[in-house]
């Protein structure tokens, strides 16, 4: 029994802790072994694991064994530096290090006397940040305004749509719900739909604008008027503006100087959903992608997508926080305190939807401390430099062609049809992906522009250097060739 693992103790802890990491440490060594994205096929855990859990304890290093022959293989490896889908999930040895001395202080910070430097720590933390990205002073904490760490982007907008909800039911009446519209383009993130689908704004209210590639696919401003006049017209009441910077399908930038313009004129809560590009705006040569921001009652990036934070960190900033705590405070006697009634203190479970909150300030702190901001800068400096790297070989081999323009660290491209035939260039475009993506080398992703089926191909994981960018082309060249010599698409 002297094996037996201890619910705590700080000597097995240490042990086994140590070995942990170096499993880690190795699989960071060999990642490149792996195929990117998972080959396994639906349901093949089942056939490797028992029916029920042990009735006894286990050895650790058979669970580090099952992981190594029987998990691994179900894993698609993000941090590969030949992975290029979606948008990153950055990981790096200091947020990886804040995430392990969370899980190892594991405290539930929902109110500032649960832990008074978790609190604490985000609000400085946030401001921090804010400074780096040059945003207006209104969303610091020492005014109106503050930040709060949310898990994802998703959960950033659901709370800002609340409070917006809110304000408009307490100046228009509770029986107005069926007249608030939200506008967004119809490049705009899944997430805003969600959010509208659970605050109860009916989806026939639920404006997602025409974009075409004649504004690349940004929001045009006497569009988003045109809707909101008609919606006035008709009796309904506007309450709610989403712009994107960086769309996830193109990273198209939404203007937000003249957005702002008229979601000011209207009274509307105007959110800036920056969930990707937002890290980049830390570069000066960049900034001026959130300029207008100053428009904005809610901001929002993921830390965790680009900017070297372990996943989940996504920063919200409001310029009214009073307006997210009317919306989603509650204040039952069991969690009643001193400081909390004395209103002396943030509370964040009144910023966000669950009560229980993870310390994930420790690894954004962590990043900006142990990176500092020039190497921050270098860092997204240089996933673009690779990305244009990549458009450029795209550009030089005439079966394929750049659909639309690139920003930041995506690249929008796709084979040309031999034949001039908009379905077959799609099928054409679709095996390519398929056949890609079944070699494990390198893993890319894919969205629909205009009618057009395109692949996306993003710079954004730590290791990825000018090597992986030039093998994962050849891949995608030489793919492209056998496809092209079979005449067909499959
Ligand atoms: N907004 C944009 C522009 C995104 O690209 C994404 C995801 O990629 C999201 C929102 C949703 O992010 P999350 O997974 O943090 O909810």
């Amino acid at each position: 029994m002297e094996n037996v693992l201890k619910p705590m103790d700080a000597e097995q802890l240490r042990e086994n802790a140590h070995k942990m990491v170096d499993f880690i440490a190795d699989y960071y060594k060999n990642i490149e072994s792996f195929p990117v994205l998972s080959q396994v096929q639906p349901g093949y855990l089942r056939k490797l694991l028992p029916d029920s859990a042990p009735n006894h304890p286990e050895q650790f290093e058979d669970v580090l064994n099952d992981i190594q022959a029987k998990i691994l293989p179900g894993v698609t490896h993000w941090q590969s530096p030949d992975y290029f889908a979606y948008f990153p999930s950055n990981s790096s040895t200091a947020g990886f290090l804040g995430e392990m001395l969370s899980a190892g202080l594991n405290i539930v910070g929902f109110s500032w006397v649960t832990s008074p430097a978790a609190t604490e720590l985000e609000v400085i933390v946030l401001d921090w940040l804010a400074k780096l990205l040059k945003l207006p002073e209104d969303f610091l904490s020492l005014g109106q305004g503050g930040g709060v760490i949310q898990g994802t982007a998703s959960e950033a907008v659901l709370v800002v749509l609340l409070a917006a909800r809110d304000k408009f039911l307490r100046r228009y009446g509770k029986n107005s719900l069926a007249k608030l519209v939200a506008y967004a383009s119809n490049q705009a993130h899944a997430s805003l739909q969600k959010a509208c689908q659970i605050a109860g704004i009916h989806a026939e209210n639920c404006r997602f604008l025409e974009t075409d590639s004649s504004t690349n696919y940004a929001l045009s401003p006497d569009i988003l008027q045109e809707a909101i006049s008609k919606d006035i017209a008709a009796g309904l009441i506007p309450f709610f503006l989403s712009a994107t910077v960086g769309t996830t399908s193109s990273t198209a930038v939404d203007p937000l100087f003249e957005l702002g313009k008229i979601a000011k004129g209207n009274n509307i809560w105007f959110h800036i959903d920056a969930a990707y590009a937002g890290s980049a705006c830390i570069c000066p040569e960049y900034r001026h992608y959130i300029d207008g921001v100053e428009t904005a009652d809610s901001f929002n990036m993921n830390a965790h997508k680009w900017f070297l934070t372990n996943f989940d960190c996504s920063v919200l900033w409001v310029k009214d926080r009073s307006a997210l705590i009317q919306s989603l405070s509650t204040n039952p006697e069991y969690l009643r305190n001193k400081a909390s009634q004395g209103n002396m203190v943030v509370d964040y479970k009144d910023w966000q939807i669950p009560l229980g909150r993870r310390f994930r300030s420790l690894k954004l702190w962590m990043v900006l401390r142990l990176y500092g901001l020039e190497n921050l800068q270098c860092y997204i400096r240089s996933h673009i430099e690779y990305a244009k790297h990549f458009e450029e070989l795209v550009s030089l081999d005439q079966r394929f062609e750049i659909v639309a323009p690139r920003t930041f660290s995506l690249v929008c491209f796709r084979l040309i049809s031999p034949h001039n035939d908009d379905d077959f260039c799609n099928k054409l475009n679709h095996d390519l992906l398929d056949a890609v993506n079944s070699t494990g080398k390198i893993f890319l992703s894919h969205t629909v522009l205009s009618g057009k089926y395109i692949l996306r191909f993003v710079v954004g994981t730590p290791l990825t250097e000018e090597r992986h960018v030039n093998a994962a082309w050849k891949v995608l060249h030489d793919e492209a060739t056998k496809l092209l010599g079979r005449g067909s698409a499959n």
